[in-house]
């Protein structure tokens, strides 16, 4: 009673739903392994720390400009610049409560109703309900099998005349791969010639691998930001691992600025100040955790590839960027361990305390998403529990925390 019919349309996010279940058994002191939720374990840059403090201590706490304090506009400019050699102007920024809300308020100021989405799978799990939300329509393009991502055909297969934009994340959630260059190109110059929007989600663009670099949307486009249908969001959570600060930025033609910062003014007025300034702090003083970070990533997920290696049943593509892989746990619905992969996620749980998030959740059957943002011990520890769980040949016993547990599903 009460709760509308379009709010119950609205699923919650899964990735929090399963957070809270996991904290809930971990204060009844059970011993759980984090694999599911996206969050480095870094405290926060110390230029950002002494950013706000100082900006605390000198009253800096009043209502800010709706699209953003015009020194950390200046720094979003600044970065722009520096990373994807782009200059834009003020009225084409708007900093959003976090890369999440600056993708919902950009679908906002585009979409009427009955319009089309198209998301890539495996595609962030928030995006469907962002889009309807809008009261829009997310059209799924899959990859072709054993592979992430999808080609350029299958995408233009797919558009309409009601097609709106298409949401792209590379380096991409959940499976850590990087798009190629030709797949952007193709993306972008089709986007700015049919006047689709590329919704370009570039949250994780710093944290790739191998030395490799994730293509961008700029080299491609070729059009002033102005003009073009292109709108980049980027934001602090996963570069400098500040999540919970709730600071992230799109960047678009004025216009569709002008129509986020409307949406903005009616309901969250600004973003915090605070942590306005802290992202400033972050962006403008040394950059060496951010190497740090990424480093310890790419540690972690050489970790996790060797070590699923030695899961029955399993295969995983490894990862060229983030802190996710999405291996295919298909071999264990064969073998009768579960049905799908929300069943397989949940017997992890429940069987040996390890937290991962189903592949349905991101349009993709038959795949576990598994973070390596924690600690490498927990990495080693999490994928040693679930080869226990999956391996007949694996001893019938396990310490897991102060229990020890028999295994009588093999
Ligand atoms: N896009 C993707 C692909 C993400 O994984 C996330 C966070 N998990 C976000 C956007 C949201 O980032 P923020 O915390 O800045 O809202």
């Amino acid at each position: 009673m009460g709760v509308s019919q379009f709010a119950r349309s609205i699923s919650e996010s899964p990735t929090m739903a399963l957070n809270e279940q996991a904290r809930m058994l971990r204060e009844q002191g059970e011993s759980i392994v984090h694999l599911g939720i996206g969050e480095p374990q870094n405290k926060a840059p110390q230029a950002a720390i002494d950013t706000a403090a100082s900006a605390l201590a000198g009253g800096k706490i009043k209502y800010t400009p709706t699209t953003g304090i015009p020194s950390f506009k200046k720094a979003v400019i600044r970065y722009t610049e520096e990373n994807y050699g782009r200059t834009v102007s003020p009225k084409s920024v708007i900093v959003c409560a976090g890369a999440k809300q600056a993708i919902f308020n950009a679908l906002w100021a585009i979409l009427d109703p009955g319009d089309e989405v198209i998301l890539l799978a495996p595609y962030w799990v928030s995006y469907p309900e962002m889009v309807k939300m809008c009261r829009a329509v997310p059209v799924v393009v899959t990859p072709a099998d054993g592979t992430l991502t999808p080609s350029f055909d299958r995408i233009e297969r797919a558009v309409t005349p009601r097609t709106r934009a298409i949401i792209v994340n590379s380096p991409n959630n959940p499976s850590g791969m990087v798009f190629s260059r030709d797949l952007v190109g193709e993306l972008v110059r089709f986007c700015e010639e049919r006047g689709i929007h590329a919704i370009m989600d570039d949250i994780y663009h710093k944290l790739v691998f191998d030395g490799v670099k994730a293509p961008s949307c700029y080299e491609f486009s070729t059009r002033d930001t102005n003009a073009s249908s292109l709108i980049v969001v980027n934001g602090i959570a996963k570069t400098y691992g500040m999540t919970g600060f709730r600071i992230g930025w799109a960047i678009a033609s004025q216009e569709i600025v002008s129509a986020m910062g409307t949406l903005q003014s009616q309901t969250t007025s600004c973003t915090s100040s605070l942590c306005q300034l802290a992202a400033q702090g972050a962006m403008l003083g040394p950059q060496d955790e951010v190497e740090g970070l990424r480093k310890s990533m790419e540690h972690n997920r050489d970790v996790i590839v060797a070590e699923l290696a030695k899961v029955p049943g399993v295969s995983v593509i490894k990862p060229a960027g983030t802190f996710y892989c999405l291996p295919d746990f298909s071999g264990c619905f064969k073998a009768g361990i579960a049905k799908d992969s929300f069943e397989l996620a949940m017997f992890l749980l429940s069987k040996v305390r390890v937290v991962t998030v189903p592949g349905r959740d991101f349009g993709l059957e038959g795949y576990l998403r598994l973070s390596y943002a924690g600690s490498t011990a927990e990495v080693l520890e999490g994928i040693d529990r679930i080869r226990w769980a999956l391996d007949p040949a694996a001893p019938k016993e396990m310490r897991i925390g102060e229990k020890t547990v028999v295994r009588d599903w093999l």
